[in-house]
């Protein structure tokens, strides 16, 4: 069902609210509003009664599938389970009301939580330094590339490339480039790894920064990231850890200790910041002490138990985001590593890989795993067999999942697979839920092949034109 607007929902005379009559003279009103700016008629405003607002927006909000609703496998977005409890936390007046232009005295208690987040998250990452400004995680990868410029500068170094492997999120590339860096794609093993051979090929004194994702997009530990971190110092170069997939191995490994020296984390992947909607994240960023100085201001500090905002690093790229970044969703981090303590965080990785795991184990008959071995949070299956066979692509077994109550797992990512479906269960779905979404696969993967390709049948959308619903996509009402 396509839902109408509330525009075509309107009735003329309908209210919610019945304002008492204005009791501001008319004399007044003409004395304070100059003509010109007075309205000849009221805004063509939608008229409706009460319930029938409130149920407009209650169906509109079903029409969506969620992680609420239903089960999420959104591999590499990583839709990590976020408690609601630090939503709650994070809406406290004391928080949700604090202005960023009030004095570090009236704010102590948010700063005291920002500096201890810093440390805990350079602990996390086994790192030095930590800048909660970054919005995202691309502009966490931005930081850091505008770091590691700064940083050769100061050292009277030209290097302009940046390697990326090709499994790599577009963002890698994209931030490196806005940067001012110049781009080296480098092709992955057949094994979906880091090739310890392309990249030697391609190190020499102009490599700046090596990029690199672990595990990687394929869901994959990269088991030669110590050695190809070494070959990087090597020439001189610096690693950065894209930290999108630190669910895997939060709190297992500590990146800082096998060889990266700087890397951001999401924060609304990875601890409990909903992701989606374009609606609030942060990319803090960690580094080594060597490019410490290099950081946004301002810089959480602590002096004789006072909390401070040090503006004051004449080596600092300078601000990347306004005031001192997302502090509502740093709020939620904060709670949600406190809450779970370190060993809490450890047990997050391991269910998370775990469940990834059996899932694996029990669709890889029917959608082969074509790098298949044990996978981290996520794994990347392949319908490519079905298409040529059956014609039946990734494209159909995700939207005829939709009619069987489960929302669709990413597809056609990462490019290296054909066909390609990227499941990720998070650490929180039973093994119930598990083996539903396993049977639905199994049954779908009987249906006649003409069924899928007019699938999903039951969604008030079916098949949108998706490149042009990005490019052109119709936000306003217009009217009939
Ligand atoms: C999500 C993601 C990014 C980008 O992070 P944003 O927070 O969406 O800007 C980068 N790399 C990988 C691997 C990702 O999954």
């Amino acid at each position: 069902m396509v839902h109408p607007t509330l525009f075509e929902l309107s009735k003329p005379g309908c209210r919610a609210v019945r304002w008492p009559a204005c009791d501001v003279p008319q004399q007044a009103v003409e004395q304070l509003l100059p003509e010109n700016l007075r309205a000849e008629a009221p805004p063509p405003l939608p008229e409706l009664a009460e319930p029938d607002i409130v149920r407009h927006y209650v169906n509109l909000s079903a029409a969506n599938m969620c992680v609420d609703s239903h089960f999420y496998p959104l591999g590499s977005c990583t839709m990590k389970y976020s408690p609601k409890r630090n939503d709650r936390l994070a809406q406290w007046p004391e928080f949700a009301t604090a202005h960023p232009y009030q004095s570090e005295e009236s704010v102590q208690g948010i700063l005291a939580i920002l500096y201890s987040l810093q440390k805990m998250l350079a602990e996390i990452a086994g790192l030095e330094a930590v800048s909660l400004q970054p919005a995202a995680g691309a502009q966490g990868e931005l930081t850091a590339l505008l770091m590691a410029s700064a940083y050769f500068r100061s050292r009277g170094e030209k290097r302009r490339l940046v390697l990326v492997p090709d499994v790599a999120h577009g963002t890698n590339p994209a931030s490196a480039k806005m940067a001012g860096f110049e781009i080296v794609q480098i092709a992955s093993s057949p094994e979906g790894l880091i090739d310890l051979t392309a990249l030697s090929q391609r190190l020499d004194s102009a490599v700046a920064v090596f990029m690199v994702t672990n595990p990687n997009t394929l869901g994959l530990f990269e088991k030669e990231i110590g050695k190809a971190c070494e070959m990087v110092h090597g020439v001189g170069g610096l690693v950065y850890l894209d930290g999108a997939n630190m669910n895997a191995i939060c709190g297992i490994a500590q990146p800082g200790r096998f060889g990266v020296d700087m890397m951001h984390f999401n924060v609304h992947k990875t601890f409990s910041t909903p992701h989606g909607s374009g609606g609030p994240g942060a990319g803090p960023v960690a580094v080594t002490a060597a490019l410490e100085p290099f950081l946004p201001v301002p810089v959480v500090r602590e002096t004789d138990g006072r909390y401070w905002l040090d503006y004051d690093r004449p080596q600092s790229i300078g601000k990347i985001r306004s005031f001192f970044g997302n502090v509502g969703v740093l709020v939620r981090t904060y709670c949600y590593l406190r809450t779970l303590g370190s060993e809490g965080l450890r047990q997050v990785a391991e269910r998370a890989v775990l469940n990834a795991n059996y899932l694996m184990a029990r669709i890889r008959h029917i959608l082969p795993v074509p790098y298949n071995r044990r996978c981290m949070h996520e794994f990347v299956a392949t319908a490519a067999k079905l298409k040529a066979e059956r014609n039946i692509a990734a494209m159909d077994i995700a939207k005829r999942l939709l009619d069987y109550g489960f929302h669709a797992p990413t597809v056609y990512f990462p490019l290296v697979v054909r066909e390609a479906l990227m499941i990720e269960p998070t650490e929180t779905e039973s093994k119930e839920t598990l083996d539903r979404f396993a049977e639905a696969l199994e049954k779908i993967l009987q249906e006649p092949p003409e069924l899928l390709h007019q699938s999903p049948q039951s969604r008030p959308i079916t098949r949108p034109d998706e490149v042009r619903a990005n490019r052109e996509p119709v936000v306003v009402w217009k009217g009939e």
